[in-house]
């Protein structure tokens, strides 16, 4: 196995972390950047972007640009990009090729394994969606962990004394609240609630569109009619959020935003932290229902929370923060970066698995309950909301009708009485039961999650031993064929981007030679100019020719020239 990293796949923001002896580290992007944006750009001229790249030209490619894939997780949600539907795995699994490259640069060598983080609150189905999506960038999953265990793991409140714990979790796209205990070093997750459609890009659309409307009153343009001028307007808001976590007042400048026949339009605005409250107010009000759903299932009021601890990138701004004490009476706890720490928590937990870090164990429990559908489309419950796993239940059915020899065992998650207000996760058959009276037959029914929180369920007929089973991955999920596929697509995409690589390189080292060819033949004599003028006409010519054993051969013609006229300009370092 080689050496695991952890992986926060971010709705926004990613970030990937290793273990440096007993310190998880942050691994920088090849920008040094410390986490990379979420953002996957398929150019025009057939490129694919990712991260800063790809957010740096959303603005003027807009249409074949997508953030926020995290959100469609586990959907039947497809992007069209020049004819090829690409699903939220395939695009998220752009992002963890992305990560595992810069890890392998900043490690420089191979990485094949990964812990990665998803929101508590995500189905079976997304946490299936998110596995896939490791898989087909080329990684072994070995652990699929809930963000805010993975936090609380940084910010070390393991070590700590016995206590119960709040992860407040505030991203991009998402919102959780988890109450968790800790005791011994064990962490158990008490219960979990949350949002999965909640979160700083709904902060970024409130002010974005406070601003358009200021600027329709201002010059009654409509800025929706213009992508590349939304995403301007989008991206400024953005930093004014961020701003006015520091500031209690800040500048949008936008000129030339738009134009119209009295020529460019310009957006100039000021915006207080008091105007931006009050935008807000809703968002900040809508993370604290969660909040009392959690505490409740927890049977705690908030003085039994010994911490509150932030996460997230959207838990700086003022306002969460002191809607949170005020609820909570206490102060919130910022130990680290609310970026990083969920990475963080996720190398330790690479650590535990590879047993570079012990005497920590993680118990997660499940964010919903399961259970299958009964006559009359009742919902029977096998395994209750916020139990702890990994986990298997039994229970016995029997048959509805007098020689009934099969049932359709419907798999549901969801906390309604009836079904038909759950999620239908998967459906089998059990053929083959020995005809008998109604309520006769015995049929026991199997629930297992494992610790990545995957289901699988098995139907067994007592009497005669038969059997039926299924993993369950919700019918929006992939195929093993299209996860094959698309392993096979992302594995040809990234042999396609080395060998343009490697053209990029061959022909900057032409120009190179063709460059400092033109700096030597200034300073010799006639008749070496006009030798040196052919064999850089030579050397032109084989690039055309695309013939690479030619162009290899000229180049070397040329290159020795060069070394016997100008020995000193010869450094043989690569430049940029
Ligand atoms: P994350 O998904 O945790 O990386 O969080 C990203 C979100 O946090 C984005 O919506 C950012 O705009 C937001 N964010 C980052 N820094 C700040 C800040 N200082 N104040 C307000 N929001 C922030």
């Amino acid at each position: 196995m080689s050496r695991l990293i952890g992986i926060d796949l971010g709705t926004t923001n990613s970030c990937v972390a290793v273990m440096e002896g007993s310190e998880p580290v942050i691994i920088p992007n090849e920008t040094g950047g410390r986490t990379t944006p979420s953002v996957v750009a398929f150019t025009k001229d057939g490129q694919r972007l990712v991260g800063q790249a790809a957010k740096r030209q959303a603005v003027t490619n807009p249409d074949r640009t997508i953030s926020s894939i995290k959100r469609e997780m586990g959907s039947d949600y497809r992007i069209n990009i020049d004819g090829k539907r690409y699903s939220p795995q395939e695009i998220s699994a752009m992002i963890l090729q992305k990560l595992k490259e810069d890890a392998e640069n900043y490690l420089g060598e191979p990485v094949t394994d990964a812990v990665i983080t998803v929101p508590a609150y995500f189905t079976d189905s997304q946490r299936q969606a998110t596995k896939d999506a490791g898989t087909i960038a080329g990684l072994n999953v070995q652990r699929i962990i809930n963000e805010p265990t993975a936090a609380a793991l940084a910010y070390g409140v393991d070590k700590e004394q016995s206590q119960k714990v709040m992860v407040y979790d505030l991203g991009g796209g998402t919102f959780d609240v988890s109450i968790l205990e800790i005791s011994n070093g064990v962490i158990e997750v008490l219960a979990t609630a949350g949002n999965n459609r909640l979160g700083g890009d709904d902060f970024d659309t409130a002010l974005t569109e406070y601003l358009a409307g200021e600027f329709r009153r201002d010059t009654g343009l409509d800025i929706h009619r213009d992508n590349a001028a939304y995403y301007r307007l989008r991206e400024a808001a953005e930093k004014a959020k961020v701003e006015l976590s520091g500031m209690l007042e800040t500048q949008v400048n936008l000129p030339f935003l738009m134009s119209d026949k009295k020529g460019p339009r310009h957006l100039e605005a000021t915006v207080t932290r008091a105007k931006f409250e009050q935008l807000t107010a809703h968002l900040v009000e809508a993370t604290m229902g969660p909040v009392r759903q959690a505490l409740a299932d927890a049977n705690l009021q908030p003085s039994g929370i010994a911490k509150t601890l932030l996460v997230g990138g959207s838990s700086r701004i003022p306002a969460v923060q002191n809607t949170i004490r005020k609820f909570m009476g206490k102060e919130p706890f910022k130990g680290i970066n609310p970026d990083e720490c969920v990475a963080m928590g996720a190398s330790l937990q690479a650590g535990v698995l590879a047993g570079t870090v012990t005497g920590l164990l993680l118990i997660d429990v499940t964010p919903l309950s399961l259970g299958i559908e009964t006559v009359g489309g009742v919902f029977s419950k096998i395994i209750d909301r916020n139990t702890t796993l990994p986990i298997k239940r039994s229970e016995i059915y029997t048959t509805a009708a007098n020689f009934q020899t099969s049932v359709e065992v419907k798999v549901f998650q969801g906390e309604r009485y009836m079904t038909s207000g759950n999620r239908l996760l998967g459906n089998f058959r059990l053929n083959g039961i020995r005809p008998a009276l109604r309520g006769v037959p015995q049929i026991e029914v199997t629930f297992e999650i494992d610790t990545n929180g995957i289901v699988h369920v098995s139907a067994r007929d007592l009497a005669t031993g038969r059997q039926q089973e299924i993993t369950i991955t919700a019918s929006s999920n992939l195929s093993q064929a299209e996860i094959d596929r698309a392993i096979r697509d992302a594995q040809q995409y990234s042999e396609e981007d080395k060998r343009r690589r490697a053209e990029a390189d061959a022909q900057h080292e032409v120009d190179s030679l063709i460059y400092r060819a033109a700096a030597v033949s200034k300073k010799c004599t006639r008749e070496d100019r006009k030798r040196l003028d052919e064999a850089c006409s030579q050397l032109k010519k084989a690039v055309k020719s695309k013939d690479t054993s030619r162009i290899i051969a000229e180049e070397e013609e040329l290159r020795r020239m060069l070394d016997t006229l100008d020995p000193a300009g010869n450094s043989g370092q690569g430049t940029f």
